[in-house]
């Protein structure tokens, strides 16, 4: 097994002698064109068609009548066994990807805390005034079936923190179905809280308020990030008691029970398929996977020989790829075990996640993880340890030569991560064209940054505000962040040797580097302390906090009023020094 060097995120050393593998070209467009893309003239022609189609149909209005918004699983229940015994009775299941499971509803009042208008009408074609009927209060939280709803538990298992647990699955999720929207997008609608499932193991089916409210903020904020997520649709808080003992030290506390509506375009997970290989269900690993690549790789040819290698080696490089925009962001999931690893490469099961604020690689969100395993430093070489157990799960499927060809792919990631990497932190820094000294410039500030617990975020967007001419004064009277900088020692040699390179982009003026570079790096990440906040008002329903988070950071890159004011963009304030995240949810 290699390892990817803790130091990665940082060093960021220039790419050489790339491992040349199937598909595993390194993508040198912008960011969100890097994800490998399925746009075979032969995939678009059925999508044109259905776009078509459903374009007529519905040009002219969102959905107002939510029983006219229709879901469906019968693509899902046509692909697979579903489990043959019924009913939520805690049990050890087999042969089957789904077993069928009803959402508990939830009791006392319902509140609708927020609802990301984005998703409503961009993704499920629904006009924002269905929020406003108690109806909708009930579809996303479990009290009502949507209109061709079979609600389905998946059947999953993943290793967590480095060792294999055995069967996972949908504790407290519920698949609602799949609905193709007017574009000819299909996204899959999920539950979360919202009751037991044969996978509930001892667990009571609820997620809390606080943990759900942070999924629903979490994922918003990274998908206007730039950063492949899942997307929340809807946040709904109930009365219902939840018994939570929130940092594992026997004080246990009520607290109410909350489901979140979110979406994916698939929420099968390396899990998925590790519990299939595991345990010799190989017919149905074929099904799994081959369902998989028709659905969401397209390009793979399903005659293709070495279709299952292909698939794999796209994984491989997608997963750099996401690997990277995490550190880019300075985004810490925290539990990054192998079933909240997408096979689509997206972020998915948000819980005791961080972004990191003073800049140290070995920020850890999650209290409960002691040793540091999932640290925003060690998530590159976290990705590729999920790989190798994905690469395990496929092993049964490949001959001796693709297992071979699939190692090498393997060994391929780590040359992917770096040379992204460096594309992303040069992009944050402005710097155009290649330069032998791009490394030195990244790896210096980094070193910097650390030695002066500088703010991640505010150092380079305030290395984006300030002018050319500003950095050459040492003008840092407006930027904290480059003031905390500017106490080291070597700052002023980095400053110099940042301003000569800049200089060298002749055709570059000063203005445009700004203006690219707070395209890139966001002026709002949801700190701890915001969430905290929200979630503090939110407990007193009080949902205000929330949806002006929730506004602010669906434009992170732009400045705004009501974020100023707030202090987003401000130094943390004193309080949210002594701030935890534990796994509790
Ligand atoms: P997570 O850490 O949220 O990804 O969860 C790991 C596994 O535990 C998943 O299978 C969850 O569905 C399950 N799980 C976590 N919390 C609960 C709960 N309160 N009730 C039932 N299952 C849970
Ligand atoms: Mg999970």
């Amino acid at each position: 097994m290699w390892s990817v060097p803790k130091v990665l995120f940082f060093t960021v050393v220039a790419a050489t002698n790339m491992t040349i593998v199937h598909m595993l070209d390194f993508c040198q467009k912008a960011d969100s064109e890097c994800q490998s893309q399925d746009i075979s003239p032969s995939a678009l022609q059925p999508r044109a068609q259905i776009l078509n189609s459903r374009w007529n149909a519905s040009v002219l209005s969102l959905i107002q009548n939510l029983n006219h918004f229709r879901v469906s699983s019968e693509k899902l229940r046509g692909a697979f066994p579903i489990d043959e015994v019924q009913g939520n009775a805690v049990r050890t299941v087999k042969n089957c990807i789904f077993s069928e499971s009803s959402p508990t509803p939830l009791k006392g009042r319902l509140r609708l805390a927020a609802v990301s208008k984005d998703v409503l009408e961009g993704l499920l074609d629904l006009d924002m005034s269905v929020t406003q009927s108690e109806e909708f209060l009930l579809y996303t939280s479990g009290g009502r079936c949507l209109p061709g709803s079979q609600p389905l538990a998946h059947r999953y298992g993943g290793h967590q923190f480095g060792y294999w647990a055995g069967q996972l699955g949908d504790g407290r999720a519920h698949l609602l179905g799949q609905y193709t929207n007017r574009k000819g997008d299909t996204w899959e609608l999920q539950l979360k809280g919202s009751g037991k499932t044969p996978y509930s193991r001892s667990g009571d089916g609820r997620a809390v308020v606080r943990s759900s409210l942070r999924e629903f903020l979490g994922s918003e904020a990274m998908h206007f990030l730039g950063v492949p997520t899942s997307r929340a649709a809807s946040l709904v808080v109930s009365d219902e008691p939840v018994l939570r003992d929130q940092f594992y030290d026997g004080n246990v506390k009520t607290e109410r029970g909350a489901v979140v509506l979110r979406i994916a375009k698939s929420w099968f997970r390396i899990g998925s398929l590790e519990i299939l290989s595991r345990s010799g269900e190989l017919d149905l690993l074929r099904k799994l996977l081959n369902f998989v690549i028709e659905e969401h790789f397209p390009s793979i040819q399903s005659k293709d020989s070495d279709k299952y290698l292909v698939f794999y080696s796209r994984v491989v490089n997608d997963t750099a790829h996401l690997m990277a925009q995490w550190a880019s962001v300075g985004f810490a999931h925290g539990v990054c075990n192998t079933d909240n690893f997408s096979l689509l490469s997206i972020t998915i099961d948000y819980g005791p996640f961080g972004f990191m604020e003073s800049y140290n690689p070995g920020f850890v969100p999650n209290t409960s993880d002691d040793e540091g395993r999932y640290s925003v430093g060690a998530q590159a070489s976290v990705g590729l340890f999920n790989l190798d157990k994905l690469l395990d799960a496929l092993r049964p499927l490949l001959t001796a030569g693709q297992q071979l060809a699939a190692e090498t792919v393997l060994k391929g990631y780590v040359d992917i991560y770096k040379t992204r990497i460096h594309h992303l932190f040069k992009a944050k820094l402005g710097l155009l064209g290649d330069d032998v000294e791009d490394d030195y410039i990244i790896a210096l500030l980094l070193q910097v940054m650390e030695d002066t617990q500088a703010d991640f975020t505010m150092t380079f967007r305030q290395l984006s505000e300030a002018s050319a001419q500003q950095l050459h004064k040492h003008n840092f009277t407006q930027a904290w962040a480059l003031e905390d900088l500017s106490s080291h020692g070597h700052f002023a040699d980095w400053l110099s040797t940042y301003l000569q390179r800049l200089s060298r982009q002749s055709h570059d003026k000063d203005v445009e580097r700004r203006g690219r570079m707070k395209g890139v790096n966001p002026r709002y990440v949801l700190r701890n302390w915001m969430a905290e906040s929200a979630i503090r008002e939110a407990e007193m329903n009080n949902f205000s906090e929330v949806v002006l988070l929730h506004r602010i950071l669906s434009s992170p890159f732009i400045t705004q009023t009501s974020a100023e004011e707030a202090g987003y963009a401000a130094r943390p304030p004193r309080w949210a020094q002594g701030l935890k995240v534990s796994c509790s949810s």
